[in-house]
Order: C-alpha cells, then structure tokens, then sequence
C-alpha cells in the first residue's frame, strides 16, 4: 500500500465540514474563517524516545498528539477548527497507522475539527507533528501577559498525574489512572473558551506548573506567592507516594496539559465539571514565593528544555 492509499484509507473522512472548502488531496486546504474572528495557529511535534516511549499504544498516541494542541488553544481561548498531520514512521505497518488514525480521529471529533492535510515520509524514527488553526472573537485572545497584580492563580484539573504516571511505569509498577493522564491528556478547551473575558493570563502545563506559571508571570511583569498545601493533587498520586514526592511531581511534572491562569478572585465563571483551583495570588515580585504552613519552601525549576546540554 503506498502513501496515497494510506492517507485515504486512514486520514481523509468523508462529509461536510464547517469552513473547509477544499480538504486533503489538493496542493493545500482552502479555509473559510468566520467574520471577526481572528485565527490561533499553534504546532507541536511528538519524538519517538524523547517525548513517548516507542513502545506507546499507536491509538494513545494519536489521541496525545491532537490533545497536546488541543490544549495551547484552550490556553488562548480559542476554539479549534482545523488541523493538519505531518507524519514520519520507519515503516508503513497499516494496523499500526490504523491505531494511530483512531486515536488521531477520536480527539478530534471530541472537539469538532476537521484534518485538512498534511504530509507522510519515511524516516528512521516515528515523529509526529499536528498543526491546529483555532479562532477566537477579535482582539479576545488568552495572553500570557495580563496577569495583574492581585489577581488569585488558578489551575484546572490536578497536577503531577502525567509525570508520576510515567515514573510508576517506568518501574514497572504502571497505575492505569496516572499513565492514562499523560497517554490521554484531557485538554481544557471549553473551559477556556469560557475563560475568555474573564482571565486577565493563562498559559497550559506542559513542562510543569513551577516552570509553566514562571513563563506567565515573566511575560506579565509580576511574581507571585503560591500555597502549597492547596494544589489539587489527585486520591491516585496520593496512594502512590508520599507528601513531599507528590509536591514535587505537581511543581515539576511536566505532560498535565492543565490550564494555569490568572482572573480577579470573585470573577470565575460557571466551570462545569472541571475542578478549578486557586493556589495563590499574583504579587509585585519576579519570582515565584512557595508557602507551607507559615514557612517559605525554596523550589527551583526551570522546566524541560530541549538542547539544554
Ligand atoms: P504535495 O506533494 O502537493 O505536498 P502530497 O502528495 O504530499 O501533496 O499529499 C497529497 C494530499 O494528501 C495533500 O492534500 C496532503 O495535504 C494530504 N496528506 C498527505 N499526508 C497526509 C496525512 N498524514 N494526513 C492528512 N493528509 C495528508
Ligand atoms: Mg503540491
């Protein structure tokens, strides 16, 4: 089966969709945004062996791959629209492709968004890169930069799931709830469309939340202090591991895809059924003050970084 089989056996789907004039199978997507909107272009790529393990179910790791964009949409505020695929595997194995296009698919019709296009190459190791185009109402957009002094820090959901996840499994001790954080990141993207007016910043966890809220106070000109004692952290991390490791894994594990903001204390609106949190307040400072009890607690992480050696 060669790659133009592959693709409209596993990519392209048949029907209509919302502002897709011309999908996959032409040079490019031809796209109808709607009026005064303005459009959010986010990317990100998976390596085999850097950011899943090469033996990752091909489906959880579709699902990963749209989730992970998912979720810097949802830190915007944006409403996700289309997406495109560049895929490169070592081999064509079409029940691994097949997996992969379930998972890809599954995510995606979770939120509405069509694949538009892409591209599929051999090469020596499974990489994966989605593209997503949101949109947003003019001039609404999330930005990192508004957190304002004051202001209470929230996060969604609980911390250090993914990260612990992946360390359990690491030795060999899998607990089915933490790794299916980080296999299945759920991205928070209604919530933060309902964010939208509301948030004066916000950015998604992916590096961690010490590193991650670093990144917003940075861009915002501002400190903060946060109490530890208030991080949601889930009753699986709990039974798993002690106090001071399941602090370390919701500061600095990385892979929740959460959603870190800042709004005004009274101003947070109807969350649904997504847990939110307020773990501290936006200061005049430029670092991040960790409190427990009445004591201050040094931590210090800058997060994952790529070439860091
Ligand atoms: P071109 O050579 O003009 O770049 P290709 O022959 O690579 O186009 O691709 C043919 C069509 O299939 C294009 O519409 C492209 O966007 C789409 N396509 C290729 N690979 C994928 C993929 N993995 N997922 C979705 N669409 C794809
Ligand atoms: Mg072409």
């Amino acid at each position: 089966m060669d790659e133009f089989e592959l693709i409209s056996r596993y990519f392209v789907r048949s029907g209509e969709a919302r502002g897709t004039i011309i999908g996959i199978g032409d040079d490019g997507a031809v796209l109808q945004p709607d009026g005064g909107r303005e459009l959010i272009v986010v990317i990100d790529t998976l390596v085999e062996g850097v950011h899943f393990p090469q033996d990752i179910d091909a489906a959880d790791l579709g699902y990963r791959s749209v989730a992970v964009n998912l979720s810097d949409i949802a830190a915007m505020g944006g409403c996700p629209r289309w997406m495109t695929l560049a895929l490169t595997m070592p081999v064509a194995n079409e029940q691994w492709i097949g997996r992969f296009a379930e998972g890809l698919h599954a995510a995606a019709a979770e939120h509405d968004i069509t694949l538009v296009g892409g591209d599929t190459t051999r090469g020596e190791n499974t990489v994966v890169t989605v593209q997503i185009t949101g949109d947003v109402a003019a001039d609404k957009a999330i930005l990192r930069a508004g957190g304002k002094i004051g202001d209470t820090i929230f996060v969604t959901g609980t911390l250090g799931d993914a990260a612990a996840g992946l360390e359990l499994s690491s030795l060999g001790q899998a607990d089915e709830y933490l790794l299916g954080r980080f296999l299945r990141p759920s991205a928070r993207v209604r919530l933060g469309q309902s964010l939208v007016g509301v948030a004066s910043a916000a950015i998604d966890v992916s590096d961690g939340l010490f590193a991650d809220l670093n990144k917003l106070l940075a861009a915002s000109g501002v400190g903060a202090e946060i109490d530890l004692a208030s991080l949601p952290i889930s009753a699986a991390l709990q039974s798993s591991f002690d106090a001071n490791a399941q602090r370390r894994f919701a500061l600095s594990g990385g892979d929740d895809y959460e959603l870190c903001f800042t709004a005004p204390a009274n101003a947070l609106p109807d969350t649904g059924d997504t847990r939110v949190t307020a773990i501290g307040k936006v200061t005049a400072g430029n670092t991040i003050v960790c409190r427990l009890g009445g004591d201050i607690v040094e931590f210090a992480d800058s997060g994952y970084r790529h070439f860091n050696d």
